[in-house]
């Protein structure tokens, strides 16, 4: 089959397209899907740069993302058939510690996710537990059913979960343009919040109201914090959004209300952020860090989409062999809403 793999790690120049062996069944719970298409997230940049701190096996195929159609499963396999069409829950745990025991194995310390501990979806094939094929939402296109699956869920498990956000609440998103922001624009839109975007792009501000932001600020031009302040008569947020971090940190906790919730799942302007420890306790702001979510959480999501009728935003679609081209758009920050692959038609 064909594949993008990973020899050494590197740059976008280290991303290989060829001819790699098929995966073969080695369990009888296992499933082989053909995949149809992949999705692109900061995942598979920080995997091929090695920054992950994990030991991957070399060569390895990217990606975390996928949809296509069930090819093959293990003769213990119940929960999808040869001929479906299915994405992909991209986590996989042990199955043997406390984690694992509470639906919460995305926490499991020896978690494989898929183009990690897993082959990823940078190919025409991939082995994976069956019970992490789902039935694709109807409606959805296969690039849809790529684009959703890991950006979406951790928006669920931070928005619904973690920081209860009720219709009404007025929500913070940096950085839109992003899958992680992009889909929490669209969750916060449909559960009916009142939504702030940040960008240093006035054109993806305006893609952002377009998609049902009610303001846009340019964090170029004006702090975002007391602009939001401004916004709400001095209130601030309930939630804040902030998969950014750096110098956003310190501003985000500012621009919460008292009680707000601030929710994370990435530093990518800077981990090691200044905060003054005083602005938590006597505001009553609760922060939550997460990645990913739960089966169930997952399920909730795929009830949701096929209710809401909420689709991911698809920025642009490469063919799978063009993949350094696809990654060098993410890197460079310039998507609006998910990069797909493109397998086979
Ligand atoms: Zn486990």
């Amino acid at each position: 089959m064909k594949a993008v793999r990973i020899h050494e790690h590197g740059g976008v120049d280290k991303l290989r397209y060829e001819e790699v062996q098929e995966p073969k069944l080695s369990s009888p719970t296992e499933a082989i899907v053909q995949l149809k298409t992949a999705a692109l997230n900061r995942i598979d940049l920080w995997n091929r740069e090695g920054l992950t701190g994990m030991d991957i096996a070399l060569p390895h195929i990217l990606g975390a993302d996928g949809a296509g159609i069930v090819a093959q499963v293990g003769e213990q396999v119940h929960n999808v058939k040869k001929g479906d069409a299915v994405c992909l829950y991209p986590p996989s745990g042990c199955g043997q510690c406390e984690y694992c025991f509470t639906d919460r194995e995305f926490m499991c310390i020896r978690l494989r996710a898929l183009g990690e501990r897993l082959q990823g979806t940078y190919a025409e094939y991939v082995k994976l537990p069956a019970a992490n094929c789902f039935p694709i939402p109807p409606g959805l296109s296969f690039e849809e059913a790529a684009a959703f699956p890991l950006v979406f869920l951790t928006v669920w498990r931070m928005l619904v979960t973690n920081a209860e956000l009720k219709p009404g609440e007025h929500v913070l998103i940096l950085g839109i343009g992003g899958g992680v922001a992009t889909a929490a624009l669209q969750i916060a839109r449909h559960m009916g919040a009142h939504i702030f975007v940040t960008s240093s792009s006035d054109e993806k501000l305006e893609l952002a109201k377009n998609w049902g932001a009610n303001h846009g600020i340019n964090y170029l031009r004006s702090d975002f914090a007391k602009e939001v302040r401004a916004l709400t008569g001095k209130r601030g947020v309930d939630v804040v959004v902030d998969c950014v971090g750096g110098e956003s940190w310190v501003k985000s906790l500012a621009a919460l209300a008292r009680g707000g919730r601030l929710v994370t799942c990435g530093a990518t302007a800077g981990a090691n952020p200044q905060t003054d420890i005083r602005r938590i306790f006597w505001n009553h702001l609760k922060i939550f860090g997460s990645t990913l979510g739960s089966r169930e959480e997952f399920r909730q999501l795929l009830a949701f989409m096929q209710i809401s009728k909420v689709r991911p935003i698809v920025d642009q679609i490469f063919s799978l062999k063009d993949v350094a081209a696809a990654q060098r758009r993410l890197e460079e920050g310039k998507q609006f809403g998910k990069i797909v692959l493109q397998i086979a038609e």
